[in-house]
This record gives structure tokens, C-alpha cells and sequence, in this order.
């Protein structure tokens, strides 16, 4: 069958962003491709990512994830970044994949073909051992052989304060300067566009900056370019006449004659049912609004005067008029949050 919608990943676009960010950050990359790489696919992103030589290797969130892309064989590493559970660290050690490594009984744990990559808590206060304990299982670890890497998350490098990112800095430094050389990395997208390159560094894990997107302060620093076009299929072509409302509890209605444009896209699939009445997207050439109450798989648009045909695409956003940080925008939310929402009847593509 067809898809109702598509969302089409720009490979130049992708491959620009990963050279401009590892560039600023002066190291190779740990790409974070979790959450299927942010809504744009696994399938889609993994292998274009693993082609670009800037990239050392993939970060993912889930055992699951982890075990997907350790299947693909792309030839590099797979680093996961949240705690596997005992019964599942011994089948992700068999397949190469880097594990996180926060507490003295996960280090024992380990089997001895294991490599663990330390997580050092230094303020966000999610995961990791803080830094003392941290130095004591990263000792552990080097003894048995098992330490490849060590690495911290920013809580607030998306903010113009970047006091408490550098107090974090400073934690993770201390805990570095009691371990052997290893492979050590802490900015996210955030802190390789507010610090540049950090000392001691080996990696950087950009998510949302890899596929285009950058906090409003520090849009100016890099020339991100977004990776995804969002489509959806004109499913049918309709007129509506002054006085008549458009879809459910009748938020909108017609001051006079409009055809109207029903498209294969609605919140099942992502789209922010909060972005009802505030949404736009492009359609035969022009932005056009959206009309009434988003739907679960659908959603109506205005086309009057416009040369539209079932079977057309309109665009919700792409690198242009519309982006998701205005689809966000509208829908109360984050790019994150609509990037990463896209539901499994979006289909994936790669594009040039
Ligand atoms: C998701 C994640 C990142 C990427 O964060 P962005 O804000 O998208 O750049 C980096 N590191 C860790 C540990 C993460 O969980």
C-alpha cells in the first residue's frame, strides 16, 4: 500500500551538520541515534551516519536499539547509554556493544570481553555514579581491563547561563585526572555550540544539532541545515460553504465558499494535536492554514484558488517556510518531543 505520509531524510544535509559539529568540537563523533535517530529513522540514519568519517560511533538509549543496530554490522561502535538490565549485559557484551558502567557490583558484573564506558554523574542527577564513587568504579574497570570510555551529560548547555554546564566540566575533569588515558566525551549539541572543543576530550554526542537544530541563542553559531521533510498525501478534495464547519466540535467555520484539503497525517502520527487552529503547511506552491481540529489521522487544510489534486503532497515542514521548530511552536512542545513522536505509519527515507 501507499503511505499516507513520508518523512524524507537529506543525506547531504545530515553529512553537513556531523562535519560543521565535529569540526567546532574539534573531536570525532558518538552520534546519538536513539529513539529511531530522533523520528528519522534508524533504518535511514544509521547507515548514512556510519558512512561519514567524522563519525567514531552510534549512541542509543535501549538494549533493544542497541541490539538492532549491532545487527546491521555498520563496522562501527555501538555505545548505549542507559543501564542494561544483569540478564541482558552478557548477550550485549557478545555483540561488541560498549555498555554503561555506574556502580562497583555493574563493574564486577561485567564478563571479561566487556568494554564499559563509565557514567559519572556531575549534576543532572538522572544517571551515573557521582564523581567520588565514580573514580573508584573507573579504577575497577581499569584493572580488569574493561575501560574504554567515561562520559557526563549536561543538564543546561541549551542555556545562555552556562555556569552549572562548567562546574560539571570541572567534576568530570577531576574524575578524568584519576583514571588512565581513555576515551572521554560530555557535550551533547548544546555544549559543542556554547564551548566549542573542550579539553581532554575524545567524542561529543550532538543529537538534535545532527538533524538540524540548534537553541535559538546560538542559532547564529553553526549553519545547521534540517535534515527532515515531513509529507502527507491529499487523501481527498472537498468544498465547504459559508456557515458549514470543519471537523470535530466545529472550531472552525466557513465565512464563505472553501475547498478544502484532507490530509493523511493526524496526532497518531505525530502531528501535535495542540498545533488545532495555530498550523500551517505547504501546499501547491503557497503556506496555507489548517482548518478546525487536528485528527487522530487527518488533518484539513485550505486550498481554495490553489491547483490541487488527490494523490499531491503538502509539506508540513522541512528546511524552509515551515520547520518543526515552528510545528513545536504551535503544538506547546519541543522539536524533540515532535521529532521524536512520529509514529510507525510515517514512512522513512532517505533522500539526497
Ligand atoms: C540524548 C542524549 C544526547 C544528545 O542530546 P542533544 O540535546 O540532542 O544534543 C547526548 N548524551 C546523552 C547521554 C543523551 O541521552
Amino acid at each position: 500500500m501507499l503511505p499516507r505520509a513520508v518523512a524524507t531524510s537529506s543525506e547531504s544535509a545530515l553529512s553537513g551538520n556531523l562535519s560543521a559539529l565535529s569540526g567546532r568540537a574539534g573531536v570525532p563523533l558518538l552520534l546519538p541515534i536513539k529513539a529511531e535517530a530522533y523520528g528519522h529513522g534508524l533504518g535511514v540514519i544509521a547507515p548514512l551516519a556510519a558512512r561519514h568519517a567524522d563519525v567514531w560511533g552510534l549512541a542509543v538509549a535501549t538494549p533493544q536499539e542497541a541490539a538492532q543496530v549491532a545487527a546491521m554490522r555498520l563496522g562501527k561502535p555501538v555505545v548505549l547509554l542507559t543501564p542494561p538490565a544483569p540478564e541482558e549485559v552478557g548477550p550485549l557484551a557478545d555483540l561488541g556493544v560498549r555498555i554503561p558502567v555506574a556502580s562497583p557490583a555493574e563493574a564486577e558484573a561485567l564478563p571479561d570481553h566487556a568494554r564499559a564506558h563509565l557514567k559519572v554523574d556531575t549534576g543532572m542527577n538522572r544517571l551515573g555514579a557521582r564523581p567520588e564513587e565514580a573514580v573508584r568504579v573507573g579504577q575497577r574497570l581499569a584493572e580488569r581491563g574493561l575501560l574504554e570510555g567515561a562520559y557526563t551529560h549536561f543538564a543546561s548547555a541549551d542555556e545562555p547561563d552556562l555556569s552549572f554546564s562548567e562546574e560539571q566540566f570541572r567534576r568530570f575533569q577531576g574524575v578524568l585526572a584519576a583514571l588512565p588515558p581513555l576515551l572521554a566525551h560530555a557535550s551533547n549539541g548544546g555544549g559543542i555550540l556554547s564551548f566549542g572543543k573542550l579539553p581532554q576530550m575524545s567524542l561529543a554526542r550532538p543529537g538534535l544539532a545532527s538533524y538540524g537544530f540548534a537553541p535559538p541563542h546560538l542559532a547564529g553559531v553553526l549553519p545547521l541545515r534540517p535534515v527532515m521533510t515531513m509529507q502527507a498525501r491529499v487523501n481527498q478534495i472537498h468544498t465547504v460553504y459559508a456557515g458549514e464547519s470543519v471537523s470535530y466540535n466545529g472550531l472552525w467555520t466557513a465565512q464563505k465558499e472553501t475547498q478544502v484539503a484532507v490530509l493523511g497525517m493526524g496526532y497518531a502520527d505525530g502531528y501535535p494535536r495542540n498545533a488545532t487552529l495555530k498550523a500551517s503547511v505547504l501546499i501547491g506552491g503557497e503556506r496555507r492554514p489548517t482548518l478546525g481540529r487536528i485528527c487522530m489521522d487527518q488533518m484539513m487544510v485550505d486550498i481554495s484558488g490553489l491547483e490541487v489534486q488527490v494523490g499531491d503532497w503538502a509539506t508540513l515542514w522541512d528546511a524552509g517556510q515551515i520547520t518543526v521548530s515552528d510545528v513545536a511552536g504551535w503544538g506547546d512542545t519541543i522539536e524533540y518531543e515532535v521529532l521524536t513522536g512520529l509514529g510507525p505509519r510515517v514512512e522513512r527515507r532517505a533522500g539526497a
